[in-house]
């Protein structure tokens, strides 16, 4: 067979090596905004405001009122393999923070237009970086915004993969959803094009967090949804899980949430569907919003690059504890007069 020839092994320039590894991690707008939240959850915010235009191609703005970053560190924020979440690979194995791979803000500044504005508590004035150039004084209050224009606007290739405005609009919006019930001590509001879509304010107590949940996965499942808190030794599976009455035909209704990440996890999923096998007519799928918490040295969360997937020590044990927790409370919901199928 005919070969190519040869050309010399070279390093990747930065921006290159930037933008492979933000195929992995920017698919579309979706995806940028929950790397951004996920920052500024980090940084300790208690309310963010995401602004959207044109499903998020056009622009994502991510503000909150976390720590800010050191007018210092702001160019080494989009360096790649740049955190101040990660030191030694011991620590790898109990992260505690959902970010930890310092790829996000180099990625997304490689395929977008990136300006990143932040001002930490104390200091006496914000700074603002604006492309490749130096930070400049600005006007911001004590957080972080980070602004993304025009996805894709260097990757014309990729950019015909993007959808319609509308359908991805529909995955930010069904993200920061989704998100939003991650952290209900956190506000979180978000517009798209000018028209404000969610404001959700901080949710401290029970009825609060169920009033979110009803603004969010609808009022129906909050009245079919039992709650749960189940904790088995250094786990501990608490949430909301409908009767069998209110099943789903899509799998559309399945939130999971490990030690406050947004999973997708198909052990969680398979212990789930389990649990509501004999309940369940055939084909009909569960509604729930669950969260797992354990020791985070328990559960492994570098197996993916947008960290959607984890790995646990002892799956065997997780999945007793997700089967079991949720039989139990599917069973005495449907004995306290659920109409579940058994009842
Ligand atoms: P990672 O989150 O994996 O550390 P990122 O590229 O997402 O990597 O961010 C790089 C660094 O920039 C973070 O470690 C953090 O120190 C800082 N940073 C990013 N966003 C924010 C924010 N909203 N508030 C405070 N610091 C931030
Ligand atoms: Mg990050």
């Amino acid at each position: 067979a005919a070969e190519a020839p040869r050309r010399p092994i070279r390093e990747l320039p930065a921006q290159l090596a930037n933008q492979i590894a933000a195929g992995e991690v920017v698919e579309r707008p979706a995806s940028i905004v929950k790397e951004l939240l996920e920052n500024a959850l980090d940084a300790g915010a208690r309310r963010i405001e995401v602004t959207l235009e044109q499903g998020g191609v056009g622009l994502i703005r991510v503000r909150d009122d976390g720590g800010g970053i050191p007018a210092e560190e702001l160019p080494l924020a989009l360096r790649r393999h740049a955190t101040s979440k990660l030191a030694s690979s011991g620590e790898l194995m109990r992260i505690r923070t959902l970010g930890f791979r310092g790829e996000a803000l180099p990625s997304i500044a490689s395929v977008a237009r990136l300006d990143l504005a932040s001002a930490p508590a104390g200091a006496p004035a914000a700074q603002l970086l604006h492309g490749q150039s130096e930070p400049s004084p600005a006007a911001h209050p004590p957080g972080t915004t980070v602004t993304v224009r025009d996805l894709f606007y260097n990757l014309p290739a990729r950019r015909k993969f993007l959808r319609a405005e509308k359908t991805e609009f529909q995955h930010a919006d069904e993200l920061l959803r989704r998100l939003a019930l991650a952290r209900f001590d956190v506000g979180l509001a978000w517009s798209h094009n000018g028209k404000p879509v969610q404001q959700l304010q901080p949710a401290l107590d029970l009825p609060a967090r169920e009033q979110r949940l009803a603004r969010l996965c609808g009022q129906a499942f909050v009245d079919a949804a039992l709650r749960l808190d189940f904790p088995a030794g250094e786990l501990r599976l608490s949430g909301w899980a409908a009767l069998p009455t209110f099943s789903r035909a899509a799998a559309d209704l399945q939130h999971w949430y490990v030690n406050g990440r947004l999973v997708r996890d198909k052990l969680l999923t398979h212990a789930a569907r389990q649990a509501y096998q004999d309940v369940l007519y055939h084909g009909r799928q569960p509604a729930y919003v669950l969260y797992l918490d354990l020791p985070a040295e328990l559960v492994d969360v570098n197996v993916h690059p947008a960290k959607a997937e984890v790995r646990f020590r002892d799956s065997r044990a997780v999945h007793d504890l997700v089967r079991r927790g949720l039989r139990e409370v599917i069973a005495s919901g449907s004995r306290a007069g659920g109409q579940g199928l058994d009842a």
